[in-house]
């Protein structure tokens, strides 16, 4: 345990529990708990240099900041997984004429998607717990990234995906041993499944929205990008940049993140709250969000100005973000409206063909789910959400290798030939 982690916070009721006392959500309320740190020791006692001078390029580099310090992780993928790039997409930025486009990769991390951050900090607690057996429900990706890295730790992971769940997420969690339930039901069945089992044996709950460290994996991307940003430099030259990075860390001005449950976008938002509460950076970004329009329920909330969701039947091909009720939506909300946000929808048909622009135009192969992220930029840069002369991040948050079925719509068809004659300069 992190000597400097005061406690958990409940996001509805403000009641602050003790790391031991409570597991996953607020007794009182079902409200998601936040982790807090003592910020005012950390700022006057821990230099940024310690971390940015720190060899070690994996998400335990900023181990100071994490709830966990692991002492002895095994030789697997968990050691070393963070630090995945990030990449200017000339092209796009041209094209939509802003100022600089930034591309967070998290499809390259080991099971090519962002969930192994989460799936890395829950693993590590379990580990501090002495717990065998960690579950989780999961669209796919959390689920493969659980599996991916219990594998080798002497860890059990039990999953709970709906039927619904691509093919080749299926084969990523079972290749690693994980004992795999597909639930006759939505997303959120899978979710009410895996926690009454949780309760009836004793497992260990990483469900998003559940597992309060989850978001504390997250919110290493924040800390990667601002890191990564100060060591790149800024967008074009003598623009104007917000910070010097003397730090060694710099905010960009937009970070755009695909929603469903809300926890990536919190857990982003969160990386830099608090580079920004300890002083490394001068102002946290601007938050855009995108859902899935199929899966309306969080873009319902975000209209009427509440915190209150609706159980609305998601549709949408893009299983990453597809959910009928977001489980951790007011966190979620929070990050966009706090930092002067947005909301914006992505169809179907434009997170299909985002696949296509992103993977011409800047190289890189991304589900559905990801893909919005894509559409929120072109649409907010319509909007004037997103102006000419921001620096603007996409947190791409998976493989398009996982959804192949949607790939091969987005795609195209290959021409089939048989001899020369078939073939047109
Ligand atoms: C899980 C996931 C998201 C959304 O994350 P939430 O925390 O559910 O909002 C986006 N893209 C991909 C590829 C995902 O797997
Ligand atoms: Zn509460």
């Amino acid at each position: 345990m992190n000597p400097h982690l005061i406690g958990l916070r409940c996001s509805l009721c403000g009641m602050l529990y003790s790391p031991g006392e409570v597991t996953y959500t607020c007794p009182k309320d079902n409200g998601n708990l936040d982790a807090v740190y003592d910020y005012t020791h950390l700022s006057q006692h821990l230099d940024s240099a310690t971390i940015t001078h720190n060899p070690d390029r994996s998400i335990w580099r900023y181990a100071p900041l994490l709830p966990i310090v692991p002492h002895a992780l095994p030789h697997t993928p968990l050691a070393s997984l963070g630090w995945s790039p990030l990449y200017r997409a000339p092209v796009i930025e041209r094209e939509l004429g802003i100022r600089a486009v930034w591309m967070k990769d998290d499809s390259r991390l080991p099971s090519s998607s962002f969930k192994d951050r989460a799936s890395a900090m829950v693993i590590a607690r379990a580990m501090e717990m002495g717990t065998k057996t960690i579950c989780v429900a999961s669209t796919g990706n959390a689920a493969a990234a659980l599996a991916a890295l219990c594998a080798g730790t002497g860890l059990q992971a039990v999953i709970f995906v709906p039927e619904s769940t691509p093919e080749a997420k299926l084969a990523g969690i079972l290749i690693h041993g994980a004992r795999v339930y597909t639930v006759r039901g939505s997303y959120n069945d899978a979710v009410a499944l895996a926690e009454a089992a949780c309760r009836e044996f004793g497992w260990y709950n990483r469900s998003t929205g559940i597992n309060p460290y989850t978001r504390e994996g997250k919110k290493t991307a924040g800390f990667e990008i601002a890191e990564q940003l100060a060591s790149q430099g800024r967008g074009n030259e003598g623009a104007r940049g917000q910070g010097d990075g003397e730090t060694g860390f710099r905010a960009p001005d937009v970070v755009i993140v695909p929603v469903g449950d809300g926890n990536i976008i919190s857990g982003v938002h969160k990386g830099f709250r608090e580079l920004h509460a300890l002083g490394w950076i001068e102002r946290v970004p601007r938050f855009v969000g995108v859902t899935a329009a199929l899966s309306p329920s969080f873009y319902r909330a975000w209209q009427l100005g509440g915190e209150q969701f609706e159980t609305i039947p998601s549709q949408t091909i893009a299983s990453g973000i597809g959910t009928d009720r977001p489980c951790d939506g007011v966190m979620a909300l929070r990050a966009i409206r706090s930092t002067g946000g947005i909301v914006i929808e992505a169809t179907d048909e434009e997170m299909l063909d985002a696949m296509r622009e992103l993977a011409m135009k800047a190289g890189v192969f991304v589900e559905p789910a990801c893909a919005a992220a894509y559409v929120g930029l072109v649409k907010g840069r319509r909007m004037g959400v997103i102006g000419s002369d921001d620096e603007v991040v996409l947190q791409l948050t998976g493989s398009g290798f996982k959804d192949v079925r949607s790939a091969l719509r987005a795609a195209g068809k290959p021409i089939s030939v048989e001899s020369l004659a078939d073939i047109r300069p």
